[in-house]
């Protein structure tokens, strides 16, 4: 595949130290924000990741009402945390965004959890980049290009990489084909968190025109 302008891997961007206290940082939002099981929109299929959110906005999926972005839990109805500075600072670092991402998406794949291609288009600006923190085993991270059959290729991520979706990747299709269960020993002092272990990402989005 030739190269995907605005697609960026920070492999080992995240120190373990570094990723232990994000992790303390994610079990301080799960206490508030605890995980719930999303659905698809229409047939109200489960999805096999855990989500939950912090910031201003998060992202949410049901039946119902669909693929959206909102202030409030849909669980507890309450508002989202706000984004720890762990996070807000690795924005500031790795793009020269020059506004405050409004919403973090936080999925918990068990081993056995997929993420089927698509693109991340329920934001109303394109113009910022999508980071995405990738914690606990590995995944097998799949990209392509802006058109659904533009050829792919399988990337791994590891425990403290970074990945970048900006430019002409920030509307690239995406998925996650598995995760490679026991590749990591990170997040296994919290499982009663993280249920099986397995991996968390967390995707950093502005979602509003400034
Ligand atoms: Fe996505």
């Amino acid at each position: 595949m030739t190269e995907l302008e605005g697609f960026r891997l920070l492999p080992g961007y995240l120190s373990g130290a570094g990723q232990d206290r994000l992790i303390d940082e994610i079990v301080d939002v799960v206490t508030k924000a605890p995980f719930y099981i999303p659905t698809m929109p229409r047939t109200g299929k489960p999805m096999s990741v855990e989500m939950t959110n912090c910031g201003p906005l998060g992202w949410v999926t049901d039946k119902e009402g669909g693929y959206r972005y909102q202030a409030m839990h849909p669980a507890t109805n309450r508002a989202w945390p706000p984004i720890p500075r762990t996070l807000l600072d690795i924005w500031n670092d790795v793009c020269d965004y020059p506004q405050s991402p409004e919403a973090c998406l936080i999925n918990h794949y068990r081993p056995s959890a997929r993420m089927g291609l698509h693109k991340d288009s329920d934001e109303k600006d394109f113009s910022a980049p999508v980071v995405s923190i990738s914690i606990g085993c590995a995944a097998l991270f799949r990209i392509g290009g802006p058109g659904r059959k533009d050829p792919t290729r399988s990337i791994r991520l590891g425990s403290g990489d970074v990945v970048v979706l900006g430019g002409t990747a920030r509307l690239a299709y995406h998925g996650v084909d598995r995760i490679l269960a026991g590749t990591s020993t990170r997040l296994d002092a919290y499982r009663e968190v993280f249920s099986g272990g397995g991996r968390l990402n967390l995707t950093l989005r502005r979602v509003t025109v400034p």
